[in-house]
């Protein structure tokens, strides 16, 4: 292999650590920091991101709240929970697990969220922000992505950037903030109609994989010495797989974040510097 492997692991340790002090500063003025997640129905792998999001609050030092409601519980009930988390003072920032149940609007629960409030960074208000290149809370993952670039001195700036997937979530909002005055890459945001799309991803400096097909990526669409962020998990019968022929690409690829331990762990880690910049620290 010669690729350097890229530990969202290690940086999300780092960036728990910075919050902790964050959060111990806060403390020392007499101010709580507390994140909420509130998961509607049972689904497994929901499940065991959130026991992961209150693990890394804990060891962050923060307080953190587990609210769960059954997969049948309407619509009412959702708007309900989220009124209560709005009000409660013990809570600074939330999330609300998704994908909600069939039959939940998720766009309009997103939206009832206090954009004060607002952990995952996914309100529209924030994400009108991000647009105008205001400060606010940003989506977890493309703050994660870009959290790991920057740790290990891969360089955006100037670079050509191919972003593959172009979700609310993830493609959408990274497309966004990589080409904001200040990062200055030049991004191309392609998808399921892209035409050409190996060759055009051996273009980019930087490649990101965010559709969710495991191991669609092989060398074939990677440029040599290319940087490769595997942002694509996918729970198969040999455990979480992403979207990039690790393997195979990392023989090609200057840079690779491997999964699990890449993305994953970052995605959690912008939670709480979202939950801190919540409690009025800039943070990031
Ligand atoms: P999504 O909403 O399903 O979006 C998938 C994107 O991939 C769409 O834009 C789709 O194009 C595109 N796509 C599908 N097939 C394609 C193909 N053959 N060629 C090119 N593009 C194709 O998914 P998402 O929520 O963004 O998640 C994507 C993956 O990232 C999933 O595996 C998810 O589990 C993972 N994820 C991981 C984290 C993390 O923390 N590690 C966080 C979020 C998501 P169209 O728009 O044309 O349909």
């Amino acid at each position: 292999m010669t690729a350097r492997i890229l530990s969202g692991r290690e940086v999300a340790a780092a960036v728990r650590a910075e919050v902790a002090d964050g959060v111990a500063s806060l403390a020392a003025s007499g101010r709580a920091v507390g994140l909420a997640t509130l998961m509607v129905g049972d689904d497994p792998a929901s499940a065991v991101y959130v026991r992961n999001k209150h693990r890394a609050a804990a060891a962050a030092g923060m307080a953190s709240f587990d609210h769960h409601l059954p997969g049948d519980a309407g619509r009412q009930a959702v708007e309900a929970a989220v009124d209560a988390l709005n009000a409660d003072p013990a809570v600074t920032a939330f999330i609300v697990q998704l994908p909600l149940p069939d039959g939940l609007d998720a766009a309009a629960v997103l939206e009832r969220i206090d954009p004060g409030k607002d952990a995952d960074g996914l309100h529209p208000v924030n994400l009108g922000r991000l647009m105008l290149g205001r400060p606010g809370p940003t989506p977890a993952t493309p703050t994660g992505i870009l959290r790991v670039l920057d740790h290990y001195g891969i360089p955006v700036a100037g670079s050509r950037v191919v972003i593959v997937g172009r979700s609310f979530l993830v493609g959408r909002p990274l497309a966004v903030m990589l080409g904001l005055k200040g990062r200055d890459a030049t991004v191309t945001l392609a998808h399921s109609r892209t035409p050409q799309l190996a060759d055009l991803c051996r273009t980019a400096d930087i490649l990101v994989a965010a559709v969710g097909r495991p191991r669609m990526f092989g060398p074939e669409y990677v440029r040599p010495g290319a940087a490769v962020v595997d942002v694509g998990t996918t729970r198969t019968e040999e455990g979480l797989v992403g979207d990039v022929d690790f393997d195979r690409v990392a023989e090609v690829a200057g840079a690779i974040t491997p999964v699990p331990g890449g993305i994953g762990p970052m995605t959690i880690a912008s939670l709480l510097l979202n939950t801190l910049w919540a409690a009025g620290m800039p943070g990031r």
